[in-house]
């Protein structure tokens, strides 16, 4: 069984030497009466929460151990009632070829097959989940308003400005190159995007593409980005916190200058995670699948083939390698 494993806790950018691959024995057969079952893992998922996991906290991985994340997998051996081999589920695996799932009540069994089996690490798993709970429950959108969202291009972001489009919004979004700004205005149907490498002056780029000011900034970036969308807000404006991928590699986190406009906005800043969202998952089946089979929202996934490039996929979201979501693909069956 191919694994990867984090050697170690990590400070600042994780490297390629943070991470060794391994190969070990793994009984193919869930025990008798365990309940357990045994995935055959197909499709893994890099998000940047996993950085947090490699610090030394509470919750965090467990170095000489394979990392564990979202992923797709394929049920070969079962000892639970509801879980039978042959099922495909999404949930919680680990980054090797086969593992042993104890809990499996946690795994969400695929029902749709027509659409492709990656997208239950993305548009239809925790992400999708992430910005639609991020989105519509905590960003209250209304038709007409003007909405910001920051790493616009990634897992999260394309999903966000394509509901915020659906929804008559004004969308506008930051990301970090060009072949993303293009993918913003081109692909994903956002009505302004600006490249925050090349802007000199956030706050200035910020007035260029909303010079009436933001209703919602969906907040995946943090930092200095942050404080200047704050100047930019207007009255009664919602920021649903999701994310601040810009803080995650730092030892020390940067702060903001800019919250006293939260008093003179009236603003409403939220932070939420995916799971709090997980029961609307039907409802959100219903919503999107839709959406995706009759064309009327696309996802752009960036997918790394095989188990040893899994350490470069997952660094490379933090120097913005990624465009759309990042995927590894283990094996295709
Ligand atoms: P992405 O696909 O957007 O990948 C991460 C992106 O972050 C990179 O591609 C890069 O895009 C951008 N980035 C990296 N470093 C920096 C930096 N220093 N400053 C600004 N941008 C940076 O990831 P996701 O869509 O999966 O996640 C987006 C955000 O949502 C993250 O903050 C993540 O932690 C959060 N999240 C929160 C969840 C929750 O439950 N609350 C669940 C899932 C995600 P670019 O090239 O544009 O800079």
């Amino acid at each position: 069984n191919k694994q990867v494993i984090l050697r170690d806790y990590v400070s600042g950018f994780p490297k390629e030497s943070d991470f060794e691959l391994r190969t070990s024995k793994i009984r193919l057969n869930a025990a008798q009466g365990s309940k357990s079952v045994v995935v055959k893992n197909l499709y893994l998922s890099c998000d940047p929460y996993m950085r947090n996991r490699m610090r030394n906290s509470i919750g965090s991985f467990t170095p000489g151990s394979p990392i564990t994340g979202y992923g797709v997998a394929r049920v070969i051996g079962s000892e639970h009632p509801n879980v039978k081999i042959g099922d495909l589920v999404w949930g919680t695996t680990g980054w090797e070829e086969y593992s042993l799932i104890t809990e499996p009540e946690t795994l969400f069994k695929i029902e749709h097959t027509d659409v492709p089996l990656s997208y239950y690490t993305g548009i239809l798993g925790m992400p999708g989940m992430t910005a639609y709970g991020g989105f519509y429950e905590v960003g209250s959108p209304k038709e007409g308003e003007y909405v910001f969202v920051s790493a616009a291009s990634g897992a999260v972001g394309q999903l966000v400005g394509q509901f915020a489009k659906l929804k008559n919004c004004y969308v506008v979004g930051s990301a970090g190159s060009k072949e993303k700004v293009d993918l913003l205005k081109d692909k994903f149907g956002f009505d302004e995007a600006f490249n925050y490498k090349e802007e000199p002056d956030l706050d200035k780029a910020l007035k260029r593409c909303l010079p009436d000011g933001i209703d919602i900034y969906f907040e995946n970036v943090g930092g200095k980005m942050l404080d200047m969308v704050l100047l930019n807000m207007r009255l009664h404006g919602r920021i649903p916190v999701c994310g601040m991928s810009s803080q995650y590699n730092l030892e020390e986190r940067e702060g903001a200058h800019n919250l006293f406009c939260l008093i003179t906005k009236r603003i409403r800043m939220e932070g939420f995670t995916a799971f709090d969202y997980y029961p609307m998952y039907p409802k959100y089946l219903d919503m999107v699948l839709p959406l995706i089979r009759e064309g009327k929202i696309t996802y752009v996934e960036d997918i790394a083939e095989g188990l040893e490039n899994a350490p470069a996929a997952l660094i490379g979201l933090f120097s913005g390698r990624n465009i759309g979501k990042q995927v590894v693909l283990v094996a295709r069956e």
